[in-house]
């Protein structure tokens, strides 16, 4: 009887792992005796590391070709439960109905968003750059403020959180702010956070590099607090202060898609299922965690995978092999991915590339940001719909790295 394997999302972890099961079972000779299911409200890709950019075009590349030429189905649909002593999902279809589907594996992939908490307002006022839908509010936003009378407050952005997405969404929005309201306008744009020093977060080497950029950018920083309430035209802070503000973007954490609750097991506080080496969820029965659904270990140093895209490519396409050789008798593939680098996009100012886990600052400015633009629109896109090309680059050990 055919086995099925369900991949729930379609995005970086979810695309890799589907065409690297695919892979496997090709590999194993057993095409047709496994059928491969990728179940997502549409078969597109988000281009989630992009989203802060102004230009939202090319951000949701359609990936039905390509499953189809993997022999991957897809279903339009959200996965609603996962019963998983009967090993049964039940979904809910894109444009209406219901539907269960069983598995003999699943690889969960429903990846992350955005954590957004019971702050007065920011419901109702907030924005952010989490999802393309919310994404694309911001722009209309922004572009909208041309139209509003000039005051304070509309020329002014807050950005709450001061990590990687926020220093990023800051960074650019002089450009944003500029095209929106025009090259002479006067604005205001300032990141609010509760740590002591804006950047440090990307390390003691990679830090000067930051204040450069957002001084050169002429950003304004609010350390050692918190927004404590938003409304239509400004952003009270834990502080006491308020800044006079029209829009707010919030870029403060995130945390796993609520459907990985429901995977048996650990969870870490961030909603990920503690994996084990071959991303298995240990405490249930034929179901694998990956991208940023999973907490795993990265090497043996100690360091553990962040929710990046950089990892979700490869932990997908591990997660994808792992439930298709239980299948098809291939031997596992344990996760490993040592090497770890970043870039940070700044704006005007360029870009900051760092290597390994102490963030050893290896470019910046211009020749950085080349290769920013590069990860950017090149390599974290879908490849094309080439059967033999893609399942080249599909192995459980192939890792890019720039
Ligand atoms: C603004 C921003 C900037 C970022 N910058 C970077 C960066 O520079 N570098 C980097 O490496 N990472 C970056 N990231 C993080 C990166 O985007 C994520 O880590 C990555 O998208 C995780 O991939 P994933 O496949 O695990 O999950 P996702 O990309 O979140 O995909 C999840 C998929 O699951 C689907 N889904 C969710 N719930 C269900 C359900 N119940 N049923 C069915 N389908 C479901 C979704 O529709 C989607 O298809 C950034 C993220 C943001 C938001």
């Amino acid at each position: 009887m055919t086995k099925n394997i369900v991949v729930v999302g379609s995005g970086f972890a979810g695309m890799w792992a589907a065409i690297s099961a695919a892979r496997a079972v090709s590999l194993a000779q057993q095409d047709g005796e496994v059928a491969i299911t990728v179940v997502s409200p549409t078969p597109n890709l988000t281009i989630r590391p992009r989203l802060y950019e102004a230009e939202l075009r090319n951000m949701n590349p359609d990936i039905a070709h390509l499953l189809m030429a993997v022999g991957v189905v897809h279903v339009a649909g959200i996965v609603e439960t996962i019963d998983s002593a009967e090993k049964v999902l039940q979904i809910s279809k894109t444009g209406g109905g219901h539907q269960s589907l069983a598995y003999d594996r699943l690889v969960m992939a429903a990846g992350s968003q955005l954590f957004q908490p019971d702050v007065p307002g920011l419901s109702e006022f907030g924005f952010n750059t989490d999802s393309l839908a919310s994404a694309q509010a911001l722009e209309v936003h922004l572009q909208g403020l041309r139209e509003k009378p000039e005051t304070v407050a509309r020329n002014t952005v807050v950005i709450a959180g001061g990590g990687f997405t926020g220093i990023e969404a800051a960074t650019e929005m002089p450009i944003r702010l500029r095209a929106a309201l025009g090259a002479d306008a006067m604005f205001r744009v300032v990141i609010v956070d509760t740590s002591a020093t804006i950047g440090l977060s990307m390390g003691e080497q990679a830090l000067p590099y930051v204040q450069e950029a957002l001084i050169e950018a002429g950003i304004e920083t609010r350390t050692g607090t918190r927004v404590s309430s938003v409304d239509a035209h400004g952003v009270t802070l834990s502080s006491g202060e308020r800044i006079e503000a029209d829009t707010l973007v919030w870029s403060a954490g995130m945390r796993a898609s609520p459907i990985v609750a429901q995977v048996p097991g650990d969870h870490d506080a961030l909603g990920r299922v503690v994996g084990d080496p071959f991303l298995r969820a240990p405490a249930s029965d034929g179901i694998f965690v990956t991208g940023d659904t999973v907490l795993a270990a990265t090497d043996d140093q100690g360091n553990f995978a962040p929710m990046s895209c950089q990892h979700a490519m490869s932990l997908g396409r591990v997660a994808g092999h792992n439930a298709a050789a239980e299948l098809v008798g291939l031997e596992l593939h344990p996760y490993s991915q040592p090497k770890y680098v970043t870039c940070l996009d700044l704006g005007e100012w360029g870009a900051l590339y760092t290597e390994g886990w102490n963030r050893q600052v290896r470019f910046t400015r211009a020749e950085s940001k080349k290769i920013k633009q590069e990860i950017n629109q090149i390599w974290i896109y879908p490849p094309a719909a080439d059967r033999d090309a893609v399942f080249a680059v599909a192995n459980p050990d192939f890792v890019i790295v720039p």
